[in-house]
């Protein structure tokens, strides 16, 4: 999650996988049972909320992360939540030099993340402007924190990722903002997102399940938005740039849009999803996750 408090304190309640990136890395991805040599390895932070905060951060958001890790982690994070009972969440990437990838989840404390770790953090939740969930957490506790947030008037942003074909309905009717990838789209309606026509069918259908505002990712094509009261399907295309590493340019689009909702709550929404496409397109310019997101001072001023 990711939480605006007060003045600006945006708080990220997720959880906290290190990923573990081998990339170009290898030449071809191994087969079940199968040892191969590589050629480079990296290990970098993530999980989507912890990118999701960071990219909000690094444009000059205050944040704080409410999440689960593991006991032998060494933090000291009011938010953080340590357990002796499960290894902190990793993600293993594997990257060819196609850039095709497999990837391997170990959601470990994530899941242990509950109800009690929500109540202790429920003043910052409920005093926040922006909330962000998604679903790298057990959904059912990500849905009670969007529930929190939403009794007490904080505006909810909700990444469905990774996607549940069986989502609970709720979370359509609790997301103020609903923002999904063309995979998530298609997991969550059935519906193939190939081009934006798919993508304002997609759109048309989760408003018609309680979304007020759906936003659709569509990587180097940028956004479809749609919403109860614009619902006329608006394309707002990405920047033209050369992408080297689009991991994690999801997150750095939901943590830009976080970051414009609780800063510039006044700015028109089309306005807010165009400066996001900027920032999550200057972070497919580099590689891996969190390492390629823009700080603001290194953005055009415009964007502020
Ligand atoms: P990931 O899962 O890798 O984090 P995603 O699939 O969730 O990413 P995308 O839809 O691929 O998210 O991309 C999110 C946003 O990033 C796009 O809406 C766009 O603003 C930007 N983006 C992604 N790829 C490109 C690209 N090749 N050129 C310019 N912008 C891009």
């Amino acid at each position: 999650f990711l939480i605006d408090v007060g003045k600006g304190s945006v708080a990220l309640h997720s959880e906290n996988f290190s990923p573990v990136v081998l990339g170009d890395f290898t030449t071809r991805l191994p087969k079940a049972g199968e040892t191969i040599l590589g050629q480079k390895f990296f290990i970098g932070f993530g999980g989507k909320g912890a990118n999701q905060c960071v990219q909000s951060a690094r444009l000059g958001a205050k944040t704080s992360l409410i999440c689960k890790v593991s006991a032998d982690l060494l933090l000291d994070c009011t938010f953080v939540g340590q357990t002796a009972d499960a290894v902190t969440g990793t993600a293993s990437i594997i990257v060819n030099s196609e850039g095709q990838n497999v990837i391997v989840i170990v959601p470990g404390a994530n899941l242990l993340l509950n109800s009690e770790d929500l109540k202790r953090a429920s003043d910052i939740i409920c005093k926040s402007k922006v909330v962000v969930c998604q679903l790298e957490i057990t959904p059912a506790v990500s849905l009670e924190a969007l529930k929190m947030a939403r009794a007490s008037g904080v505006k909810t942003l909700f990444n469905p990722a990774p996607a549940l074909a069986d989502l609970d309905p709720e979370f359509y009717t609790h997301s103020d903002i609903f923002c999904c990838n063309e995979t998530e789209a298609e997991i969550l309606t059935g519906i193939p997102v190939g081009n934006l026509e798919d993508a304002e069918k997609v759109g048309r259908m989760l408003l018609e399940r309680g979304c007020k505002l759906v936003i659709v990712t569509l990587g180097a094509e940028g956004c479809m938005m749609i919403s109860v009261e614009e619902p006329i399907p608006k394309h707002v295309p990405a920047e033209k740039v050369r992408a080297v590493d689009t991991t994690g340019a999801g997150d750095s689009f939901v943590g830009a849009l976080a970051f414009y909702l609780a800063y510039y709550p006044e700015l028109p929404m089309e306005e807010m999803v165009r400066k996001s496409n900027y920032i999550a397109s200057v972070s497919v310019q580099a590689s891996g996750t969190q390492s390629s997101y823009p700080y603001r001072k290194d953005l055009p001023q415009d964007l502020f």
